[in-house]
């Protein structure tokens, strides 16, 4: 009896350690993340339904204005947003956000109730992104298509090709995380790098180093760090044969001086993290097909869109972390 009651209480108190320990902390987050794209893409998905607008564009468009800026809101799981202006148009919006939707439609504003409560709360994701959907249902009937309804919105032209690639992504996975990331030299491969961000270059006038350089052969497989759709292929007087690559986070791989392009990757192509996409090479600094200025390397440069301009980022820190990861 006395050893039952022992082994009960040990059980207990293995199972307390493992409850409050880091790593089912981790997990719990994890999982609270999982659920919370969950939760996004059936709500994008209800939408379509409404809508008829493909709710892989609305949550292209979404992932956009979350990469675009942090939504401060913590209540909201979406990143849409409308400007009280345009929600309530002349009707001064009150605190609680309560107003019902004939009386904002009646004073000149867009915003609509998604939910059914019969209020148009722009505080509400169901009821923006319903909102949001109906103004793009509107643009698509007037300018034909979807890709002219995204540049009339979002009156930048640059929105419409990123929107459309990672609407490209996740209607092509049918989901909306695709965060898993890769080293881009296989494991076995001979390498190494280290940090050079910002080293001052010899070539091109007054330039910075913007990016990391994996010294490793000719020939090495070069592979794709994330899931992304294929931006640019061909030759720059900089980076040699070189390939960007467009992820979910409307984040920019640039991989250049490479010995040569694998096989099926085209512009528009769809990869994931370890497709191999090229080789190590040492092309570049010169008119097309110039080689050898260098010794062997891939450069790897990353560049974030912040919805006006693109701005280089130091990769380093990032490669440290997936080449632990594999
Ligand atoms: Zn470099």
């Amino acid at each position: 009896m006395i050893r039952l009651h022992r082994r009960i209480i040990f059980f207990s108190l293995v199972f307390m350690f493992f409850m409050t320990s880091p790593l089912v902390t981790q997990a719990k987050e994890e999982t609270k993340e999982i659920n919370e794209a969950d939760l996004r893409q059936a709500l994008y998905q209800k939408t379509e339904a409404l809508t008829q607008v493909p709710w892989y564009y609305l949550a292209a468009m979404d992932q956009y204005e979350r990469n675009i800026r942090k939504t401060n809101d913590d209540d909201r799981i979406t990143g849409i947003q409308i400007s009280f202006e345009k929600w309530y148009g002349v009707l001064p919006p009150g605190p609680s956000h309560n107003e019902r939707e004939e009386l904002v439609t009646l004073f000149g504003g867009i915003g609509k109730d998604g939910n059914g409560d019969g209020i148009a709360d722009p505080t509400d994701d169901e009821d923006v992104l319903y909102t949001f959907a109906m103004e793009i249902q509107q643009k698509i009937a007037e300018n034909n298509s979807m890709e002219s309804a995204i540049t009339a919105y979002y009156e930048r032209e640059k929105a419409t090709t990123i929107i459309t690639q990672i609407a490209k992504l996740f209607s092509h996975y049918q989901t909306v995380d695709l965060s898993e990331r890769a080293f881009p030299i296989p494991k076995w491969n001979n390498y190494s790098y280290r940090s050079t961000w910002g080293d001052t270059r010899g070539y091109g006038g007054r330039r910075i180093h913007e990016g990391t350089d994996i010294f490793a052969g000719y020939g090495t497989p070069v592979r794709s760090t994330s899931y992304g759709v294929v931006e640019i292929k061909g030759w720059n007087r900089f980076g040699g044969w070189r390939i960007g690559i467009r992820d979910m986070y409307s984040i920019y791989h640039y991989y250049a001086h490479l010995n040569s392009f694998a096989d099926g990757i085209e512009e528009g192509s769809i990869v994931e993290p370890g497709d191999v996409i090229g080789s190590v090479g040492a092309s570049g600094y010169g008119p097309e097909g110039t080689s050898g200025k260098f010794p062997p390397h891939l450069h790897y440069g990353m560049y974030k869109d912040n919805g006006k301009n693109e701005w280089a980022y130091d990769p380093y820190p990032y490669l440290k972390r997936w080449e632990r990861q594999r």
